[in-house]
């Protein structure tokens, strides 16, 4: 259920999970309703305590970037390049991932979430939304619309 070599971690489980299932799940503020990842016992902002696991459509927008062209261990060596990015999903919380392929990841880019599988647990990726509003949920569409951003 979980990446290898991670020790397992209640907080962290209803993530890895919702991946298994291809789902993207963050925990939600029950007082504000702010979004946030990692999931944590309170509120960072209002410290209400507790907090409400929400599925959300997983779009975003890319905040900032890496791309690696060198690979760190020579089991990568097949995989580079690759990016990484911080994507800032609609609705609120960043979380990390690769964008595919590398060569479009891009600040303020728009994303789509694809899922990958591997051997016992589930990895969040990025793909760009380049298409039409038409891709994103009516909550997604209502965030580009407030924020200005990925059109
Ligand atoms: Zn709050």
């Amino acid at each position: 259920m979980r990446p290898p070599g991670y020790e397992p971690d209640p907080d962290n489980d209803p993530w890895w999970e919702a991946l298994a299932g291809h789902r993207v799940v963050v925990q939600a503020c029950p007082s504000c309703g702010r979004h946030r990842l990692p999931r944590m016992p309170s509120c960072p902002w209002c410290a209400t305590p507790g907090g409400d696991d929400v599925e959300v459509d997983g779009t975003g927008v890319v905040y900032s970037f890496v791309r690696a062209h060198r690979a760190l261990t020579p089991e990568r060596e097949d995989e580079v390049p690759y990016a990484i990015a911080t994507v800032e999903l609609d609705g609120g919380a960043r979380v990390f991932g690769r964008v595919e392929p590398p060569e479009d990841a891009a600040i303020g880019v728009r994303v789509a979430p694809t899922f990958h599988d591997h051997d016992g647990w589930t990895e969040l990726r990025f793909r760009p939304a380049t298409g039409s509003r038409d891709d994103f949920s009516p909550q997604a569409r209502e965030t580009v619309a407030r924020t200005g951003r990925g059109t």
